[in-house]
Formats: C-alpha cells, sequence, structure tokens
C-alpha cells in the first residue's frame, strides 16, 4: 500500500530462482498497482470533497453563521497526527450545533485526511504506538474509518486498533469507497455521537444490560466458573421478541426472571434513539457464539448445543471445531423432541458435564423452556439462541458484512423468507418504535399490558 514497499521491491536484487523471480516480479507488479491505486484515491478523494463541499455550501454557510454567532468565531483547529506521523490542523466549525465536522472536507482536499482511513489520533495517542508498532502510519487517516462506521451500528466488537488494521491491511479503493457510501445513510440516521449510555435499559417492564460483546462473553465464563445452584439464564432479544412480551405474561416473565437479557439488533437501537439513550453494543447472539467459542476452547469448560432440525446442531458444533481447535463440545441435539422424551433430554446435557447449554428452539419457545426446566438443568449457564445453528452449520446464509454495517441484516432474513417474515419486520418493527414512543412519554410506567 505505501510507496517505501514498492521501492524495496524495485531495489531488492533479482533472484536466481524462477519460482522467487516470478514471485518478485509479482510483488513489483503490485507495487505499481499500488502506487497508480494511490494516485486514483487521491484524485477520487479530492473530485468527492470538491463536490461534497460544492453541494452543502449553503448547509456551510448556515453553519459558518450559527458557528460565529455562538462563539464570535467560526473555525476550530486542532492538532492530530497524519500520515508518517506528520501533524496537521484538523478543522471543524466552532459552537455546538450539529455540522461541527463539515469542514474536514478541506483538510481532504489539502490531502491532510482521506475520505477513508484510520481516524487521526491526537498527538498523546499517536505517541503511545511504538515506531515500530503496526503501520497505521503508512496509511492517510481518513474521514470515515471501518471502527467508526460499525460502532454506530454496534458492531464494532474488536475495538478501534484491530477492526481498522484488519480493514486496511487489506484495504481496496472499491472497500473504501462502499464504506464512505455506507457511512452515509448510516451517519444521517444514526443520531448524534455522546448520547448517554445508560447501563441498563427498560423497554416495557423488560430490563436489558446496555454492555459490550466482551462483557457478555466475560459473564457467561464467570457463571460456568462460578457454578451456580440454579443455572444462569441469558436471553436476547429483539423488537420481535418484545412485541410478544407485550402481550404474552409468561415469556415477560420468563424475560423478567432470567439472569441477564441482552439487545439483538439494530432495532433496539433504533428504540434507544426514541428513549434518547444509545446502545453501546449490538450484543446478539450470532456474533457471540463464535466469540464465546474462541475463548471456551481455551478453557475446560465444554458446550452442548441443543436445537434446529436433526443434524444441524452437530454439523454447527464441528464447524466450530474446526474452527476453533480445542473446543470441547459435551453434545448435540436437534429440538424436535416428543415431550415424553424431554427428562432424557435433560438427563443427558446433565450426563454431558456440560458448562454451557445454548438452546436454540426460536423465540419464545426457548425462553419459556429455559424458564420451565430451570429446576431441573443442572448447567451452570444456558443460552437461548435463536437459529443460529442453521447460520453456523452453513445451511443458511448469513447476511454479508456490507448489509450488516448498514443496521439491515433483517432485510437479508425478510428477503430469505418473506412469508414468515413480513409481519415482523415490516409492521412488527413500526408498532415496536410506536410502543417505545408511548413509554417515553410516560417514563415511570413499564407499558407492558398486564
Ligand atoms: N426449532 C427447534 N424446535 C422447534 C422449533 C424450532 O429446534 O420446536 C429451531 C428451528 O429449527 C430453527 C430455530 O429453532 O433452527 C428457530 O429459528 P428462528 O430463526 O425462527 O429463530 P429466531 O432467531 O428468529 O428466534
Amino acid at each position: 500500500m505505501n510507496g517505501s514497499r514498492f521501492s524495496i521491491d524495485v531495489l531488492t536484487p533479482v533472484e536466481r530462482r524462477p519460482r522467487r523471480l516470478r514471485l518478485r516480479w509479482v510483488r513489483s507488479a503490485s507495487g505499481l498497482a499500488s502506487v497508480f491505486a494511490e494516485l486514483v484515491r487521491r484524485a477520487l478523494d479530492v473530485v468527492l470533497a470538491a463536490a461534497a463541499l460544492l453541494l452543502l455550501s449553503p448547509a456551510l454557510v448556515l453553519r459558518a453563521a450559527l458557528a460565529w454567532r455562538e462563539t464570535g468565531r467560526i473555525l476550530e483547529r486542532k492538532v492530530r497526527i497524519g500520515r508518517f506521523r506528520e501533524p496537521f490542523r484538523r478543522l471543524s466549525f466552532a459552537g455546538t450545533a450539529p455540522g461541527r465536522s463539515l469542514p474536514m472536507f478541506l483538510n481532504v482536499l489539502r490531502g491532510d485526511l482521506s475520505l477513508a482511513g484510520p481516524r487521526p489520533l491526537t498527538e498523546a495517542e499517536a505517541a503511545a504506538i511504538p515506531p515500530d508498532g503496526f503501520e497505521r502510519f503508512g496509511v492517510r487517516p481518513g474521514l470515515v474509518s471501518a471502527h467508526t462506521l460499525r460502532a454506530r451500528t454496534g458492531i464494532s466488537y474488536e475495538g478501534e486498533v484491530a477492526t481498522d488494521r484488519d480493514h486496511y491491511y487489506g484495504q481496496t479503493l472499491r472497500g473504501d469507497l462502499g464504506l464512505v457510501a455506507r457511512f452515509v445513510p448510516v451517519r444521517l440516521l444514526g443520531g448524534r455521537s455522546g448520547t448517554p449510555a445508560p447501563p441498563v435499559l427498560d423497554f416495557f417492564g423488560v430490563s436489558i444490560v446496555n454492555g459490550t460483546m466482551d462483557e457478555a462473553v466475560d459473564w457467561i465464563l464467570e457463571r460456568a466458573r462460578e457454578r451456580p445452584a440454579k443455572p444462569a439464564l441469558l436471553a436476547f432479544v429483539n423488537p420481535d421478541c418484545l412485541n410478544v412480551a407485550w402481550g404474552d405474561a409468561d415469556y415477560r416473565r420468563a424475560l423478567q426472571e432470567a439472569s441477564r437479557v441482552l439487545p439483538d439488533g439494530i432495532g433496539i437501537h433504533l428504540g434507544c434513539r426514541v428513549l434518547g439513550t444509545a446502545l453501546r453494543a449490538n450484543v446478539n447472539g450470532t456474533d457471540l457464539f463464535p466469540r464465546l467459542c474462541e475463548r471456551l476452547a481455551g478453557t475446560n469448560d465444554s458446550i452442548y448445543l441443543l436445537g434446529a432440525r436433526p443434524g444441524v446442531a452437530a454439523e454447527a458444533a464441528s464447524a466450530m471445531q474446526k474452527r476453533f481447535p480445542g473446543l470441547a463440545v459435551a453434545g448435540t441435539r436437534d429440538g424436535y423432541f416428543a415431550p415424553d422424551e424431554e427428562e432424557a433430554v435433560i438427563e443427558a446435557i446433565h450426563a454431558s458435564g456440560a458448562s454451557v447449554l445454548l438452546v436454540a428452539f426460536g423465540a419464545p419457545k426457548q425462553e419459556l423452556w429455559l424458564a420451565a426446566n430451570r429446576e431441573r438443568l443442572r448447567v451452570p449457564v444456558a443460552v437461548g439462541v435463536g437459529g443460529l445453528f442453521d447460520f453456523y452449520s452453513g445451511r443458511v446464509a448469513r447476511a454479508p458484512h456490507w448489509l450488516r454495517e448498514l443496521g439491515l441484516e433483517w432485510s437479508w432474513r425478510l428477503l430469505q423468507e418473506p412469508r414468515r417474515m413480513w409481519r415482523r419486520y415490516l409492521i412488527g418493527n413500526w408498532v415496536f418504535l410506536y410502543r417505545v414512543w408511548k413509554q417515553s412519554r410516560v417514563p415511570q410506567t413499564s407499558g407492558a399490558a398486564s
């Protein structure tokens, strides 16, 4: 990606062995290609930034006037560290009104910033990165980074450094343009950053822990270690679950009595916006599963997968064992057993010695089953996980990453199963937001049907 790699390739003496020679040739060619890509990237940055400034010129004039009226200044300049650790002055509008960052397009024209790239660091942040540390300073920082986009839809689970490193080590111009194109609607719909994120959210009397993915995995592993007398129960809820809980007292009670409930999907994020709060992360079961398996692989704790069609849980288990060698799977079982087999199912789970039980019957069936059998189940922690074995067995394709970055995974599921899902998404989501809006007007009451 950077120029130094190109010059090293050209100056290095040519190897004698033909295979190495060919390899070197390819690397030189890719060096040339990357110089060309760099020029195209710069040209596109300039053209798009100029177009944005032109298109937004009325808004810029208005915002400049607001800044002047509020503070007596138009622009603020803050020192940031750019490519090759060169400091530059990052421009923003003074004052608190929205649109503070619009002047950064001028930084793009000046070459301080690219449209896409890792966030420009403060001097202190840059000083904390060792000189031979990773190649953050080999690329131009950007207005939009993979982390800033994903953080807005709550899916930057690995944190800023890892997310951005993964993105720009494999950075392509097309990838970056996609990033910028996705950021525009997400930024417009995603609300302002800096909104308070309370530790617990309340939707219709169901308390949802507003934490991160890492905290959720830690919590499961801690319960597995503690081995409580009764299983700790974990549930995930999306707007559809909360709509069901609104009218189904048993399910609502199961959620209220669960040890922990976590937020699943962009609908909860939108619900938070209606309440004027922020969701810290979209902590859904599908993204949690591989992270949990990875962490379990380094422990003596094993996992039991119960649910889905015959064979699916076993396929998901072996896919995870391939990905995370050392993961102990205590057992698997499909979710289509007769009531008179239930005793044997529970006994098999107990005999397996599993520390973590994942139950995939879909909501609310799995939560009701876990609540009804809590006294009989002798596992430290049990989690209701919905349809995720179908994804990890490879039988059902999950939405591509770019759709998830846009917060549109639901549209993928809608296209896959329109007959089953249209009511849930096209009507249910609006009903949910209406109910949340009503709740926001009467903050003292739970808002749930009694
Ligand atoms: N399922 C099951 N037993 C049942 C009904 C459903 O094991 O009696 C499984 C089904 O095969 C699927 C999952 O439960 O794997 C439900 O998936 P869905 O996508 O409906 O769940 P959601 O994630 O929407 O809660």
